[in-house]
């Protein structure tokens, strides 16, 4: 009776070994957004920062060491913009977590041409590191997670090579309606804070006249202030975009000054559903179109 027990047991315990989902955390929602729909039924996905954090700077707490110690892969931005998982990782000391740099197959924008100092800003030292609003890089994301998954469950390899394509597929798909919506506004110059709008602008064909921030984490000065108000009236600005983590007094005194209007919206998707990113595109478009009628 004993023995039968143990080994009901043990079949159960085999079963549950079997079904045991891989476990991706990522540092931002969207990449979690793309490692569920890449991982479907066999990945549980989730991310350390949420949509309206600021992405360069991310408190790390101990409650995220715990969630990566159990953890079998983390998705990093790279590029420097989330230095901040690295002691996450080591807090974890998880030696069996597979660290993926998502940025492995994007070409950067903005790459510094000469030696970074503290003149260019403090927060890209490799480039511009927003590159996921460009659905073109989704897709090199989705393969570089791919892969991944793939090396830790080969058993699942043909299943996650499906979904890759599902991925790419509809991801082309969608794009021409993206664009659609995207060229009711694509001529319409625009400002935004931070140069976390670069790869959306070039994917979608926008001109950014200008950025609130001189260089890349540096908070505008009055006369830097005072050269947008005659950019905006120059070249027509009526949008501009401010992230909801970043202090918005630049904006508003823009408002102020030439009428222009601020949208506040998050490069990041809200939530880990599988394609939430690609939604957010078309809403975004959809806003700034509202914006600049
Ligand atoms: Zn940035």
């Amino acid at each position: 009776m004993k023995t039968t027990l143990i080994l009901a047991a043990m079949l159960v315990l085999n079963a549950a070994s079997s079904f045991a989902k891989i476990t991706v955390g990522a540092s931002l929602p969207d990449f979690a957004s793309i490692a569920s729909y890449v991982g479907g039924d066999n990945v549980e996905a989730f991310s350390i920062a949420r949509s309206t954090s600021d992405p360069h700077s991310v408190e790390v707490l101990p409650t995220y060491m715990v969630r990566v110690a159990r953890a079998d892969i983390y998705l990093k931005v790279g590029l420097g913009l989330d230095q901040w998982a690295d002691q996450i990782i080591e807090g974890a000391r998880n030696s069996k977590l597979k660290i993926v740099d998502c940025s492995a197959r994007v070409s950067v924008l903005e790459k510094p041409t000469r030696k970074v100092d503290a003149s260019m800003g403090d927060v890209h030292p490799d480039g511009n590191p927003h590159y996921w609003l460009d659905p073109a890089n989704g897709v090199l994301i989705a393969e570089t997670i791919a892969d991944a998954l793939v090396l830790v469950d080969p058993e699942h390899a043909e299943a996650y090579r499906a979904n890759l394509e599902r991925f790419r597929s509809e991801t082309e798909q969608k794009m021409s309606s993206w664009k659609l919506e995207a060229d009711k506004i694509a001529n319409h110059s625009i400002l935004t804070y931070h140069s976390s709008w670069s790869y959306f602008a070039r994917a979608f064909e926008f001109n950014i006249a200008a950025k609130i921030e001189p260089v890349p984490g540096i908070p505008p000065s009055a006369s830097h202030l005072a050269l947008l108000v005659n950019t905006i009236r120059k070249d027509k600005v009526r949008v501009v975009i401010q992230e909801p983590y970043f202090s918005d007094d630049g904006a508003n005194y823009l408002a102020r000054e030439t009428g222009v209007s601020v949208t506040k919206l998050s490069p990041s998707c809200a939530d880990v559903s599988p394609l939430h990113i690609s939604r957010i595109l078309i809403r975004y478009s959809r806003h700034l179109a509202r914006c600049s009628r």
